[in-house]
């Protein structure tokens, strides 16, 4: 083996698929995964060493590029690429792991869209309780008086009267089902667990890579290389930083930059780990800034208005805040902060308040 082929095996060892180098009829190199699935010599004839693999020998006579079905039921694909004038690399693709890894992608997004929806339905109907309260408790105490005073001016008006009864009792009913929504609602507290938000913001984007490479969006991580441990419920946290990174696709797509730009960074500083998410698209004007967190104010034409404020009461539950700031460079710059865990004890740090 020369110096470039030894090179080559080097380079190909650290890769997951199985891979092999051709030059002319020999195999000159072969990866672990390969050397897994079909072992061989370096320096042997490539088409003894494919013999076992139905198919494979005549896959390596098909066009450079053409994939080949091969294995007993199809089960692998070949392709060859030339590396260079002699070399060629031959990439040996098992399609049941391929398939049940894009299965397992696909149950993972299907599982936070469920759980997504999910908390928002219920977090939905907490914002529509309080903000249904107060206007349906200020009915019942205007239907109330007035009845009271209808009852002293015109005791004679039994219809009236009647009628007022029942629009209390109308609404005393919508007051008794906002208040077992609310009651649902507050029942369902966050799950208490350590986990590592370096790991929950991997996670986080590799849910929205295919929104990410659609909108051809440029990613900026500035992360620790260690973990940032801290505790809470993983899914709610891991629902603030997917609404927040869709809302920084919806405004890149709205109104694109040249460059569309989302950047990440975590820190950690006096006990608390802070996270922004920013992007370079448009930015927030100061109306829509004094309404940002109030439910049910929207820029979107299709928007709801509730992503953020249900954020901000997520990252509440979390002992944590949620706010905004600009960016220098242009766009905006969601931050949250919560508070870490001391790795050693896996205590919550106490902030200094002094
Ligand atoms: P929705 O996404 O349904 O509009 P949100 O509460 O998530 O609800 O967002 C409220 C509003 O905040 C949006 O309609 C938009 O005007 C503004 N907004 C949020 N994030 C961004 C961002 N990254 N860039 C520009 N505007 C934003």
């Amino acid at each position: 083996m020369n110096r470039m082929d030894a090179d080559l095996l080097h380079a190909l060892g650290d890769l997951d698929e199985a891979l092999a180098i051709l030059d002319g009829d020999f195999l000159v190199a072969l990866n672990a995964p390969m050397e897994a699935l079909l072992p061989g010599e370096p320096g042997g004839l490539a088409a003894d060493w494919a013999e076992p693999l139905h198919g494979l020998a005549s896959a390596l006579a098909a066009p450079l590029g053409q994939r080949c079905r091969c294995g007993v039921s199809g089960e692998y694909v070949a392709q060859r690429v030339a590396l260079d004038a002699r070399h060629v690399l031959l990439r040996l693709q098992d399609e049941r792991a391929r398939l049940h890894h894009l299965q397992r992608q696909l149950d993972d997004r299907e599982g936070l869209l469920f759980t997504s929806r999910s908390l928002t339905v219920s977090e939905m109907g907490s914002v529509l309780a309080h903000e249904l309260n107060q206007p349906i408790g200020a009915t019942a105490n205007l239907l109330r008086g007035l009845k009271l005073r209808l009852a002293r001016r015109h005791p004679d008006d039994v219809d009236e009267l009647a009628a007022l009864d029942k629009a209390v009792a109308q609404v005393s009913y919508a007051s008794q089902i906002i208040g077992r929504v609310r009651e649902y609602t507050q029942s369902r507290q966050p799950k208490v667990e350590s986990l590592d938000l370096v790991a929950l913001v991997h996670q986080s984007l590799a849910l929205l890579d295919w929104d990410l490479q659609r909108e051809a969006v440029r990613l900026e991580l500035d992360l620790p290389r260690d973990g940032v441990p801290v505790q809470g419920d993983a899914v709610m946290l891991q629902q603030v930083l997917i609404n927040l990174l869709r809302n920084a696709l919806d405004a890149l797509r709205l109104d694109r930059p040249d460059d569309p730009l989302i950047d990440i960074s975590l820190q950690v500083a006096g006990g608390r780990a802070e996270l922004r998410v920013g992007d370079n698209g448009p930015g927030i004007t100061p109306q829509t800034e004094a309404r940002l967190f109030l439910p049910f104010s929207s820029t979107k034409p299709n928007g709801m208005g509730l992503g953020l404020s249900i954020c901000r009461s997520l990252m509440e539950m979390h002992q944590g805040r949620l706010w905004f700031t600009r960016r220098e460079a242009g766009g905006c710059c969601f931050h949250f902060a919560l508070p870490v865990l001391a790795a050693a004890t896996n205590q919550p740090v106490l902030e200094n308040t002094a």
